[in-house]
């Protein structure tokens, strides 16, 4: 556990608030708020607490330019309506603009910044944009689990200008992913899906190391299908990455850890399709792309799941923003709520998945972390939550 917001006074002091509002936008509507609802506790805790809140946030991937669809006013609105407070969005990261609303903040106010990815100095973790990012702020806290993974300016450089405490999210975090890693209960199942391919393969080689079977669907899966000989049609798939995916195929079966791929998946000429059809994995047809795991595979999966005594899940099994390719998606949601095993769901798009689902509350942690949580699970220090400073077990004094 990290230094907890609990162990310091907030009260009137000007407190920085790193969270993670990476929702998933369709049409300039956020169609999921999981991870905004998860910081919730913390913000209204230090408002609550009469602390200033001046929160930021990246979304989306702008990549160190100003995108008008991904400006941070549409998450301040809905934070707004959530908490039923006024959040004000400043409409810039740093300079003149949020020196002035800092200035003019009351106890108990929130504000928010613009998109901190919308500057290139976040990602290159600048001293400078960190230092402006400081400016004005007594306190920092940090709730973006799901950025934690990450060495950016607003996780990792501002902890090193003020003084850093975790919130209530990233602890509660911690203490569900610790129980992954520390001695989890066997057998310990993987299901890894979605679309971040590259992102994900390297994760795997870790995984391997702790778990006795993993699952491996969505369009992470065509890259495996390919390396085995298969076609993958107009598939979203990483070529270039054959050798790693069959090097992994290896590595698991000389440890002994099962790896389940689709038989029979889901296709169709186009995303827009009104509806797909199951093909055994051998004959997916040249003009037509993989977009969801077949009926068998995912009755396979859902078996292998229900055994399980620890279950982790990031990544959607097919398209499942497309009803026409959810079915796999739900199949396997619904395995994981239905398993006597401890069951850790993680990433913006698979919360999505299950929250639409409505199966949340039958699930032990949902973890708003993807890329965050494969990563503690593979037992390396997260340099986001590396900044903050160790709970102390003393009793607390307040400074
Ligand atoms: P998470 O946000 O849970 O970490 P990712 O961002 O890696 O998950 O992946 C989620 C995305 O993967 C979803 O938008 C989904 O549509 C996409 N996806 C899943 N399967 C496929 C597939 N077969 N082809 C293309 N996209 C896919
Ligand atoms: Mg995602």
């Amino acid at each position: 556990m990290k230094r907890s917001i609990d162990t310091v006074n907030v009260g009137g002091r000007r407190m920085f608030l790193r969270v993670d509002f990476n929702v998933p936008l369709e049409d300039h509507q956020i169609t999921d708020d999981s991870r905004i609802q998860a910081s919730l506790p913390t913000i209204l805790d230090l408002a609550n607490r009469d602390a200033r809140v001046i929160l930021a946030t990246h979304l989306g991937r702008p990549k160190g330019t100003a995108t008008v669809d991904l400006r941070t006013g549409i998450v301040a609105a809905r934070l707004s309506e959530m908490i039923g407070r006024p959040v004000l969005a400043i409409g810039q990261i740093v300079g003149p603009l949020v020196d002035d609303a800092i200035a003019a903040m009351q106890p108990g106010d929130v504000v928010m910044r613009e998109n901190l990815r919308f500057d290139p100095r976040e990602e290159a973790n600048d001293p400078d944009f960190s230092r402006a990012l400081a400016q004005g702020c007594d306190l920092f806290v940090n709730d973006a689990f799901g950025a934690a993974h990450r060495a950016h300016a607003s996780t990792v450089g501002v902890a090193r200008l003020l003084p850093a405490y975790a919130g209530r999210l990233m602890n509660k975090e911690i203490s569900a992913l610790n129980q992954l890693v520390d001695a989890p209960e066997a057998p310990f199942v993987a299901v890894i899906g979605g679309a971040k391919v590259s992102d994900k393969l390297t994760v795997l080689d870790r995984l391997i190391e702790r778990v006795d079977a993993l699952i491996i669907g969505g369009g992470m899966a065509n890259t495996f299908l390919l390396a085995m000989g298969h076609a993958v049609g107009s598939s979203l798939v990483e070529a270039s990455r054959t050798e790693d995916a069959l090097r992994l195929l290896q590595a698991a079966e000389s440890r002994g850890v099962l790896v389940e791929l689709p038989t029979d998946v889901t296709v169709a000429s186009s995303l827009g399709a009104r509806s797909g059809q199951t093909v055994d994995v051998s004959g997916v047809p040249a003009d037509q792309a993989i977009y969801d795991i077949g009926p068998r595979s995912a009755a396979r999966f859902a078996g292998t799941i229900a055994n399980a005594r620890t279950v982790f899940w990031n990544g959607p099994m097919g398209v499942f923003e497309r009803s026409a390719f959810a079915a796999g998606t739900r199949r396997i949601a619904e395995a994981v709520a239905d398993t006597a095993a401890f069951t850790v769901v993680g990433g913006g798009d698979s919360l999505a998945a299950v929250t639409q689902l409505g199966l949340s509350p039958r699930i032990d942690h949902l973890s708003t972390g993807g890329g965050a949580s494969l990563e503690f699970l593979e037992g390396r220090l997260l340099p986001g939550i590396e900044a903050i400073p160790d709970a102390v077990n003393e009793p607390s004094t307040i400074p």
